[in-house]
């Protein structure tokens, strides 16, 4: 699944939980389960995998900025919490695709390697999924991140 879907994912983690270190902890379960789900992928080459990594990445951490900044923006009595929360949350949901950045910019991998042989074996991927499966769900997961942020920020 894109990074951009794990951060959003973990936006939405994080303001459902809204404890930082279970977000952490959901966050990082949830970038596997949504791996095992049907998802876009299986890249005819690795230029094309790059060019799509890239460009994921990219957006995702640009997601991520403007989720921050909106949840420091929030008018909850919690605020601090909350923010930690959200951003706890996206950080471990991203956290497990980190290993291939890692590996390219920096030549070191983050992760044992039995656990980048489960995160490979898990994958459901297949090219034409972009609109059908990741389109829908970085909707669905904005949509419940910002009523969740908002939401939370208007309690209390
Ligand atoms: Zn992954």
């Amino acid at each position: 699944m894109l990074v951009t879907n794990h951060v959003l994912s973990g936006a939405v983690v994080g303001a459902a939980v809204r404890r930082p270190v279970p977000a952490f902890a959901i966050g990082v379960a949830s970038h596997f389960v949504l791996d095992s789900l049907p998802h876009w992928g299986d890249w005819e080459s690795e230029r094309h995998f790059l060019r799509v990594a890239v460009a994921d990445g990219l957006t995702g951490l640009a997601v991520m900025g403007v989720i921050t900044r909106a949840v420091w923006r929030a008018p909850a009595a919690d605020r601090n919490k909350l923010a930690a929360s959200v951003v706890l949350g996206m950080v471990g949901a991203a956290l497990p695709d980190m290993d291939k950045p890692a590996h390219i910019i920096f030549k070191r991998k983050l992760w044992p390697d039995v656990v980048n042989r489960f995160h490979g074996r898990i994958q459901d991927e297949a090219p034409n999924r972009f609109v059908s499966h990741e389109l829908v769900a970085a909707t669905g997961f904005a949509l419940s991140a910002a009523a969740l942020i908002k939401r939370r920020g208007a309690r209390r």
